[in-house]
């Protein structure tokens, strides 16, 4: 094939008012407007919603009672039938297989339109009526243009007073003046992954020959929003990275990897579980090379995450750099501090000031809570360099401390610390004059893999989609009635007995804070005196001072108080092994992700544990979210589900760049292999060039439907 003239762009499209279609004049043009289609390219992505398959042509004798067809007949007689309120047009056709009638209500004009003698197309179903063969209110075309054909249905707006057919009208139009669409992928791409070009992609989409043709179309188109996300995401990453210069984590990278790793591996009372083998793998991979790794680590709760920090963790400080691990609050902050010390306290990393050149390996804590001497005292040592590890909240990232020799930076259950923030401690970095540091983000509410590949496109994702062996699933019932209600409490009641703990999570209260707390404090009350009578009850809730909330976070782990009540500040992290009941009130208030995350505060030990979300008989969305938690206790399959029900809006932001080009592309399961070709044609086009110099016409795609390139920095 010649190649022939390079082609329309969409850049050029979106640069045309849709006025200067011949069949856009100033009212339509305002009409469309309405619609949010000013220009011609908003026209021809303005896509059909369904086809109409006009195609079969049949004989009047063949008509099947039900089954929509164009027949070709001939008006025999026509007549107005004068009825109570309504005006009724009877007309009889006939083709030379037989005769039917055909019958418009409130349509007196077909008398001018279909005078006796005229040959014309009629579309509508086949009715019997009392016997009678006829069609009701058919469409009608007398040039026969509508007719044998596929004839796509467009979102019409009565508000806007723009109907489908005119839509069809203008689309036609701008796709005979438009004539071939450049193609921004290579024919090479496009037959590998069976792709259409451009040209015929908006051709099938509006106007398909086949059915398959649309449907081809639409793959094309949708993967060409794929890949322009994907193209955007990988261009903010190398904007991003250019020129960084990262920590090589030369222990990683060491003939048998870290001696450190190993020895922390090696004191384990457990094996690692095969995802977490492959993380620390990865990780560690990363860490040796000289680019900043930023790597986002899914895993359930419970997956044993704090584990594969540690090992990161344990390889940087042999290499004498410094790593911080930021929890989302200072409760988390603790917990974390304590099990570091407990997996890292007794390994030893090499000091030439100290006495044998080696000393203990120090994890520090650096919260807000921190006596002002220690705090000073502790900020020495991080300069100093004889911290290894210090945890705390996002404080710890603040230009009042110095940290000289940062290598790694862990932030757990946040994974929106995204390119912003990133930015920032590369720019802090750099002005000191320092290497930009690996970047590990976890979190227990994972993304769904498609989504995170897009939204998320600028890091690497790693699973741990493997439980520690020996963990028993939580069962998880929805109980509606009270008296199925009574279950949970008896169940609490059984497990305080054998020493276990509970948590009872409150109804969430419309403006939180200060009412949530107080209806808490209620329900406890009320829970005293009926349901749990005779336990000990703790109150947790966010309008607590910190030292309170620490004494009943205390209470409760010593069985002191053996049941929680709390608001979902227990949500986030709360690690008492002891506790296997968690009861969820009103549970048809929260999220997927919510229940999920309240329910992984139980089931953390060996023993047996449960989940129950009382909540009255629901329907739609809120009845399939309980069901999906009974059903599964998978956190991966319910990111799944969160997103199917939610949509899109759930992974990417209201002012995420590119969310309103997605058309036709969804995050969705079902477009997960479209997601994965449109990656990988991205990664090859865009290779090492921000700039897109190879790839002009995509460059300006790109830049036109998603916003420009000034917007690279500072964003997400
Ligand atoms: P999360 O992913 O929720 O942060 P943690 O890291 O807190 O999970 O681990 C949960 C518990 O599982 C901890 O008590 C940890 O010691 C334990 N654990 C981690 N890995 C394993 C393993 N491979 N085998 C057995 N227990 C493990
Ligand atoms: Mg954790």
């Amino acid at each position: 094939m010649v190649e022939g003239p390079p082609g329309r762009r969409l850049s050029q499209l979106a640069r045309l008012e849709v006025g200067v279609l011949q069949g856009c004049g100033p009212v339509r043009q305002r009409r469309l407007a309405e619609m949010g289609v000013t220009s011609v390219l908003d026209l021809l992505t303005t896509y059909p919603l369904r086809y109409r398959d006009q195609r079969r042509l049949a004989q009047v004798a063949e008509l099947v009672p039900g089954e929509a067809a164009w027949v070709r007949a001939v008006v025999r007689r026509a007549r107005l039938v004068p009825s109570r309120g309504r005006q009724r047009v009877e007309l009889v056709v006939a083709d030379s297989s037989g005769a039917l009638t055909v019958t418009f209500f409130n349509q007196r004009f077909r008398l001018r339109q279909l005078p006796e003698g005229t040959e014309a197309l009629f579309y509508g179903p086949l009715q019997v009526f009392r016997g009678r063969r006829q069609l009701t209110n058919p469409q009608v075309d007398l040039e026969g243009r509508r007719s044998g054909r596929i004839a796509p249905q467009y979102p019409a707006s009565e508000r806007a007073g723009v109907a489908s057919w005119e839509i069809a009208q203008l689309v036609e139009e701008a796709l005979d003046r438009a004539g071939r669409f450049a193609d921004p992928v290579p024919e090479a791409w496009r037959s590998r992954l069976g792709l259409v070009d451009r040209t015929q992609a908006f051709s099938g989409i509006h106007r398909p020959e086949r059915l398959r043709d649309a449907a081809l179309a639409r793959r094309r188109l949708a993967f060409d929003e794929l890949l322009r996300l994907q193209v955007d995401v990988l261009r903010r990453r190398l904007v991003l990275e250019a020129g960084t210069r990262g920590v090589v984590h030369r222990a990683a990278a060491a003939p048998g990897g870290s001696a450190l790793v190993r020895e922390l591996l090696a004191r384990l009372p457990f094996a690692l579980t095969g995802a977490q083998e492959r993380a620390i793998d990865q990780v560690l991979a990363d860490m040796a090379r000289p680019r900043p790794m930023h790597r986002l680590l899914q895993g359930d709760v419970g997956s044993g995450k704090t584990l594969v920090a540690a090992a990161a963790l344990a390889c940087c400080a042999e290499g004498g750099y410094q790593g911080v691990l930021l929890a989302p609050t200072e409760v988390l902050a603790e917990q974390h501090h304590r099990s570091l010390l407990r997996l890292l306290g007794e390994l030893e990393v090499e000091d030439p000031g100290a006495l044998g050149g080696r000393r203990p390996l120090a994890v520090g804590l650096l919260t807000g809570r921190l006596p002002a001497g220690q705090r000073r005292q502790l900020l020495e040592r991080l300069e100093a360099g004889q911290l290894d590890v210090v945890v705390g909240t996002h404080a710890v990232l603040t230009p009042a401390v110095e940290l000289p020799r940062l290598g790694l930076v862990v932030v757990d259950e946040q994974h929106r610390f995204g390119v912003a923030q990133r930015a920032e401690l590369r720019a802090r970095q750099e002005a000191a004059g320092r290497a930009v540091p690996d970047l590990l983000v976890m979190t227990a509410t994972p993304i769904p893999r498609t989504a995170a590949m897009t939204v998320l496109g600028d890091l690497e994702v790693t699973e741990l989609d493997e439980l520690p062996p020996g963990r028993q699933p939580v069962e998880t019932r929805w109980l509606r009635t009270p008296s199925e209600q009574a279950e949970a409490w008896e169940r609490v009641r059984q497990e305080v007995a054998k020493g276990h703990r509970a948590y009872v999570v409150c109804p969430l209260v419309a403006d939180g804070g200060a009412k949530e707390a107080k209806a808490a404090a209620a329900e406890r009350e009320r829970l005293a005196s009926a349901e749990l009578a005779g336990i000990p009850l703790g109150l947790l809730h966010g309008q607590l001072p910190a030292d309170e909330k620490e004494a009943a976070l205390a209470a409760f782990a010593e069985g002191r108080t053996p049941v929680l009540v709390a608001t979902t500040v227990v949500e986030v992290g709360v690690d008492v092994p002891e506790a296997t009941v968690m009861v969820v009130e009103d549970a048809g208030q929260f999220g997927i992700a919510q229940l999920h995350q309240l329910r992984g505060r139980v089931g953390r030990s060996a023993r047996p544990s449960w989940c129950y979300l009382l909540a009255s008989e629901l329907t739609g969305e809120t009845r399939t979210r309980l069901e999906a938690l009974e059903a599964t206790t998978d956190g991966f399959a319910l990111a799944e589900i969160d997103l199917e029900l939610r949509g899109e809006g759930t992974v990417l932001g209201t002012r995420q760049r590119g969310r309103s080009d997605l058309k036709l592309a969804s995050l969705r399961r079902k477009h997960r292999g479209l997601v994965a070709q449109a990656r990988a044609v991205a990664e090859d086009l865009v290779g090492e060039d921000p700039d897109l110099t190879a790839q002009p016409l995509l460059r300006d795609e790109v830049d036109c439907l998603l916003g420009g390139t000034g917007a690279y920095l500072g964003t997400g």
